[in-house]
This record gives C-alpha cells, structure tokens and sequence, in this order.
C-alpha cells in the first residue's frame, strides 16, 4: 500500500534537488570553512552562498543572518538573550501558542526571576492586540509571537504586534519556521528584532537554521569558543547541511506562490471529499483568510485523535496530534486548549499539513482511508 504522509509542518521530505547539491560536500568537499587553504576556501564559498540564498528568501542582509542547528536553538536563544536584558523587572510576553522551545525557554528562566506571562489567542487561534496591548501596559523585556501557528496555521498579527512593542522599546522574536513558501509575503518583510527559521520544513536537511537579527539587534553568543558565524555562534558550520538550506531556500523563494496553490488545491480536496463521503468534522483554527494554505485541524465527532491516528497509521496515512513534537503521549495540545475547547474535543483533535508537492489524488486517496477508518475508532472518555 502506497503511504500518504500528511505531517509536513514536522518535517518534509528532502527535496532531490537539495540533496543533489549537498552531495558533493557529504563526499568529495571535506574542507572547514575557517581553513585558509583551498579546501577551507571552497567549503566556505558554499556557506556563503548558502547564506546569500537564505537572505534572498527572507528579503534580509545576508550578514544578519546567523547559521545554528535549527529553530530550537535559535528560540531558545533569542528567548534566553531577551530574557537577559537589564531592565526591570525582567518579564517576557509569549503568545499562548508557541512552540514549546519559545515556551519552555521562556518558563526555564523562571528560575532565575524572569516573569513570564502569555498572551491569549482568540477562538481560532489569532493572538488578541488588545490582550498584547493591556500586558505591555507594564515595562516588559522582550515579547516572542510566531508568524504562523505550527498546529492550526493562524497567521499571526505580527505588524500590529510590532507597531505595539517597538512604541514601547520592547524588542519581539518572531519564530517564523511555518511561514516560508505559506505566507504570500517573505518572512523577511515581516518587522522584527530577531526571527527564527528552519531548513527542514521547506524541503531541506534536518540540523540547519538560522537565527536573523533585525534592525541593528546585537545578541551575545550562545556559545563561545570559535570566531565562526562572525563570533556570533561559535562551532564548525554544518556545511552540507547549510549548502542544503541554501538550496531549499532558492527553490522556496522560486517555487512558493505554486507550493501555495497546490495547498490550497489539497486542502480543498481533501475537505469536499470527506464532506462528500459525509465524514462529520469540524475544523479548528481561522477560515482561510487567517490561515495558510495546508494545514487542517479537524476533530471529530467524539473520536479520539489518538485511536484515528493509529488506525490512520495502519491504513497508510501519517498524521499527527496536535504538535508532532508532544507526540508520542496524547497530552492535550497547549494551542487547542488556548483556543478554548474543551478537553474532549482537543483529544479528538488531529492536524493534517499536506505538501507543496503532493497530488490531488494523493489527497482524495487519503481522504477515503479517512473516511473508512473515522467510523471505527474508540470514543474519548470522560467530561470535557
Ligand atoms: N517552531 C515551530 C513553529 C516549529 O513548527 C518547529 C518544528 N516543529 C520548531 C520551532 C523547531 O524547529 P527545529 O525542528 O528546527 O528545531
């Protein structure tokens, strides 16, 4: 049975072009880019490129652009770096929707006295400008708000958002992993002090990303030890999978207004065909004019995600409950709960995030093993 995989805001297949031009440095070119000789030379000539493509996409300088190990890295040390500021008191402002490396890097400075509050989200998942604009009414550190929600896709405010902080001098991280190739604008154009994003998630390896810093930030290193990354993340570069990144963001910069009406084609197929095959669901998050094109939260009628998705699973569909990177145990998803369902409908909840390069009939195909598998599957117990 052919499998249909349909958790692309986790990961995304490695696009063949992008593996066709990390290949030569996985092989033949060994060098270190901080050698001097030609081997050196020509390992950094490809980071370079690399960065100049990745800057291209986002529409940024590309010496504002910072190479590390992907968005958990970068959020957590963005978030660590806001965290640090000398103000008083020191108190960062998350969007209740986060992913956890903003969240938990957050929460973990508790600890050491920072005060952490989040900002509620309305019904679908769109952070409220009135509950940003009531917080930042008291002095604040730093703010972290991501462009595009991973589990619902909600476009976030964040223009708004960042009319609202830098009135008041407060610099804001955007984490815009989900927002390359979905967002009919570059990621880049979106105002920020830094902004993270991923390799993995637009085609390219797992182990690469970049934290950018915007509008003159200068943040102390996270780690030390090497000049690399003009002193700013110390540590031999990664190089085949930043040559990697470089590729995937030229293809992204290329490719993404098709990618997003090939998700839109997608979603609308796999929606009309459940509907068709009068599957009862209803979709969590924005309608589509607050929402990038691909990404689906459907609950369904009492079932549980869990018990769908590993009937999902045996029936050749890969789906994911609320965010991939909490599965494995059904714990309810943060960003249903903050949208307000109840615990019975954020359990019976799963995300679908199609590809730019699938197909229709991949689409209604999965559709069918959806609406075969959705009448079996065992009830969530208990009060919501
Ligand atoms: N932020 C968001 C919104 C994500 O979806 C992810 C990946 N699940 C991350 C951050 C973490 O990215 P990485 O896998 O590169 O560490």
């Amino acid at each position: 049975m052919k499998r249909i995989y349909l958790d692309h805001n986790a990961t995304t297949p490695l696009d063949p072009r992008v593996l066709d031009a990390m290949l030569p440095f996985l092989k033949g070119s060994y060098g270190n880019p901080s050698s001097l000789h030609g081997e050196g030379r020509e390992a950094r000539r490809a980071v370079e490129d690399a960065r100049d493509s990745v800057a291209a996409l986002l529409q940024v300088d590309p010496r504002d652009v910072v190479f590390c190990s992907g968005a958990t890295e970068a959020n957590n040390w963005a978030l660590r770096w806001l965290g640090s500021l000398p103000r008083q008191p020191r108190r960062l402002l998350v969007s209740a929707v986060e992913h956890p490396s903003v969240l938990e890097a957050a929460e973990s400075q508790r600890r050491d006295g920072v005060v952490v509050e989040r900002v509620g989200v309305d019904g679908t998942g769109v952070l409220s400008l009135a509950a940003l604009e009531a917080s930042l009414a008291q002095p604040c550190s730093g703010v972290a708000i991501m462009a595009v929600n991973n589990e619902v896709g909600s476009i976030q405010p964040i223009a708004p958002a960042w009319d609202l902080c830098s009135a008041r001098g407060v610099p804001l991280h955007v984490d815009a992993v989900q927002a390359p190739g979905k967002l009919d604008y570059s990621p880049g154009a979106l105002p920020a002090t830094t902004l993270s994003i991923s390799a993995h998630k637009i085609g390219g390896p797992k182990g690469a990303g970049a934290l950018v810093l915007r509008n003159g930030a200068r943040i102390p290193p996270l780690f030390v030890g090497g000049g690399q990354e003009r002193e700013r993340r110390a540590g031999t570069e990664n190089v085949a999978a930043i040559v990697g990144f470089g590729a995937a963001a030229r293809l992204a910069a290329l490719e993404g207004a098709e990618w997003r009406t090939n998700l839109a084609g997608l979603e609308r197929a796999f929606l009309d065909r459940l509907t068709s095959r009068s599957v009862a669901f209803v979709r969590n998050g924005p309608d589509a004019t607050a929402r990038v094109p691909g990404t689906l939260n459907l609950r369904c009628g009492g079932r549980t995600g869990e018990g769908l998705l590993l009937a999902l699973d045996l029936a050749g569909v890969a789906v994911s409950l609320g965010s991939a990177c909490s599965s494995g145990a059904a714990r309810p998803s943060h960003v249903l709960a903050a949208m307000g369902l109840s615990k019975v409908d954020n359990l019976g909840s799963v995300r679908i995030s199609f590809g730019c390069r699938q197909t229709v009939a991949d689409s209604i195909e999965a559709a069918d093993r959806f609406a075969a598998v959705f009448s079996g599957g065992p009830s969530v117990a208990g009060p919501g």
